[in-house]
């Protein structure tokens, strides 16, 4: 954040199924904070995947989100108008060396890392670099003849690039500032734009977050280790850094973390079935 300038947060639902509780209270987290720091807070449809966003879930999201009661400044963006903004920035980190085309599929994927292979923090498999060996001349011919294919991070060339130490800024409920080491290396070589799309959630979260000047993150834990990522993509892209505060995830009656296909009933479900936001909320722990 520059000096002077006021903080800006974002609420970044990605529409590929209804909002449930613990997209409730991330964004309720997000607004209480954005009051509390006296900032803005934006809506951001991270909507990256042409066939999961379908427009009628988006409209869902945004009346899911006023029923709340909850207001955003400014106009939505919306992560598919953004698609030139991502491709420019993949190209860049290949130009650089940085990143390289990927032909493998999934399943080659797995069966090249074996046995018990070493996992990213999501429980990946980390990818044993294949594809980052092809002599240049076969990753042309591969290219030109159209072959599917992601972009991955040369993650040891990032590193010798930028060596860190790779710090992130982490703050508390009431604001208050610390710093933690990032581990980035833990991730491999991560995809960095999809087959589909010019880019991957990595890739268009950091870039959004920059050119959205977003100056505080709010989001659940499960997007912690997903930081050191992003920390090290900002670093490569001359990008500056959010301070981020990961939240604990609601949890279901089973114990697990809310998924919508599982144990998570949708905002939509709740309201039909007579809750009001003032519930919601009691539930969620704001009065
Ligand atoms: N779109 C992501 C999600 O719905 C959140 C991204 C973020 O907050 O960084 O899980």
């Amino acid at each position: 954040m520059s000096a002077g300038a006021s903080p800006v947060l974002r609420f970044a639902p990605s529409p590929n199924g209804r909002l449930h509780l613990g997209h409730a209270l991330s964004a309720l987290l997000n607004a209480r904070m954005a009051a509390r720091l006296g900032g803005r807070l934006l809506l951001r449809i991270e909507d990256i995947d042409p066939v999961r966003s379908r427009p009628e879930l988006i409209e869902g999201i945004e009346e899911d989100l006023a029923w709340l009661g909850l207001r955003f400044a400014g106009a939505t963006l919306r992560q598919s108008t953004r698609m030139e903004a991502y491709a420019e920035a993949r190209d860049g980190l290949a130009a650089s060396g940085l990143a390289y085309p990927c032909f493998c599929s999934r399943a080659v994927v797995a069966a090249a890392a074996g046995e018990g292979p070493p996992r990213d923090p999501d429980g990946s498999p980390l990818y044993p670099g294949t594809c980052r060996a092809l002599p240049p001349e076969t990753r042309a011919r591969r290219l030109a003849a159209g072959e599917a294919h992601v972009w991955r991070l040369d993650m040891a060339r990032a590193l010798e690039h930028a060596p860190g130490p790779h710090r992130i800024r982490v703050f508390d409920p009431d604001g208050c500032e610390e710093e933690r080491d990032a581990d980035p290396g833990r991730w491999g070589d991560a995809v960095i734009a999809r087959r589909d799309v010019p880019t991957s959630y990595h890739l268009a979260v950091v870039l959004d977050d920059a050119a959205q000047e977003v100056s505080h993150v709010v989001r659940g834990a499960d997007l912690e280790a997903a930081t050191d990522l992003h920390r090290l993509l900002q670093t490569l892209l001359g990008l500056d850094a959010p301070a981020y505060h990961h939240h604990p995830l609601v949890r279901g009656e089973d114990g697990e973390k809310l998924a919508k296909s599982r144990n998570a009933p949708a905002l939509a479900t709740l309201r039909a079935a007579g809750a009001t936001p003032a519930e919601l909320r009691a539930r969620l722990g704001f009065e």
